[in-house]
């Protein structure tokens, strides 16, 4: 029995959102219908509907949805109907890298994340009739209900704000995780962060629970770094600031003990990696264009210097994300800074507002009040 919801149809590259109705298949093996109270909009889904993602359109999109759990697929084990949850990217939990800890680079990865199908190449969604790419990270949350999958979907308290809590799933834990996960960064220790929007603010966060004796943040917008200041930055600087790297490297004699790029770009790459000190990481979380290239001093490199890339922070979202539930409770992790709510039917304002700056992480809203 399939079901008619609603969902933001983007039919070709760099198209408005279309409000739909669709149909959502009932749950497979191992899948959980959610109905999706709230989504963030990350910049990956942006990529996509730019056409980077180079799938076929019409699609829908939509990566950090949170609900509650409607019924549930046969094999589900652990969520019942009327539970609350977080859902995050697609991983089988079973192949060797799910087993050495590392599902963000699961084997399946690619197809249960970024096909727009599910691992199997099925589709959960249809539009006047015909199969449409949805299960976009295994959700395609830009929709009223999905079919997530057990092993994107963490478990939260009931009656938790899970309007707060959708950009857990992707954002704000790949920030968040390239510091406290990937970096696992010790108290007295030294960030750099580039690019303050999300993602980066996340990073500042984390760097300030995990006790970072600095945290220097990067962008080209000014008010971002006043926010970055307030959410636990030490120092800020523009981006356009000549002499930049010459002077963090004065700031701090010699470098940081890690960099993060969060922008996806090579000179910023290049920048950040000449702040961190030998011995030290520079990170990439930033999601370039398909052919950048960056160009590295070999020398550097055999200093001990690490360059690193990420995927979600390399965080497991059913270990990380409760982590940061429990920051947040404790006031540790104030995303309620960083997010701004739209209702469904606004979406094209929230990508608008994404797009020219003026929000951090647009949320859309499907469903207000309590939980079922
Ligand atoms: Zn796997
Ligand atoms: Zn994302």
């Amino acid at each position: 029995m399939t079901l008619p919801v609603r969902a933001a149809v983007l039919r070709e590259v760099n198209a408005p959102f279309a409000l739909e109705e669709v149909e959502l298949d009932a749950p497979r093996q191992g899948e959980l219908r959610v109905r999706v109270h709230a989504s963030g909009i990350c910049h990956t889904d942006l990529s996509y509907r730019a056409g980077q993602g180079r799938f076929a359109f019409p699609a829908v999109l939509g990566h950090e949805g949170a609900g509650v759990v409607e019924s549930v697929g046969e094999g589900v084990a652990g969520f019942e109907p009327g539970d609350a949850v977080v859902l995050s990217y697609y991983s089988c939990r079973a192949c060797g890298t799910c087993a050495r800890g590392q599902p963000a680079y699961c084997e399946q990865g690619y197809a249960g994340n970024f096909s727009g199908a599910r691992p199997d190449g099925t589709y959960p969604m249809r539009w006047r009739g015909e199969p449409i790419r949805s299960g976009f990270f295994h959700q395609s949350s830009f929709a009223t209900h999905v079919l997530a999958h057990q092993h994107n979907a963490v478990k939260v308290a009931k009656g938790a704000p899970l309007e707060l809590l959708a950009p857990l799933g992707c954002g704000f834990q790949t920030g968040a995780g390239a510091v406290l996960e990937s970096f696992r960064l010790q108290p007295g220790q030294r960030l750099a962060v580039f690019g303050v929007g999300a993602v980066g603010l996340a990073a500042v966060m984390a760097a300030r629970v995990a006790g970072a004796a600095s945290i220097f943040a990067v962008d080209l917008d000014a008010r971002r770094l006043e926010l970055a200041r307030e959410l636990g930055a030490t120092d800020t600087f523009l981006a356009d600031e000549p002499e930049l790297t010459r002077t963090v490297l004065k700031k701090t004699r010699g470098g940081v003990d890690f960099a993060l790029e969060c922008v996806g770009s090579p000179k910023v790459l290049r920048q950040a990696f000449d702040v961190t000190r030998p011995l030290g990481t520079c990170g990439l979380l930033g999601l370039p264009g398909a052919d950048a290239q960056v160009s590295i001093p070999m020398t550097a490199l055999l200093f001990g210097k690490r360059l690193v890339g990420m995927l979600e922070g390399d965080a497991d979202p059913k270990r990380f994300i409760p982590r940061l539930v429990s920051l947040h409770a404790e006031g540790r992790f104030p995303i309620e800074k960083l997010s701004r709510s739209y209702d469904f039917e606004a979406i094209n304002d929230a990508v608008h507002d994404m797009e020219s700056r003026t929000a951090i992480k647009p949320v859309l809203r499907m469903h207000t009040g309590a939980a079922r």
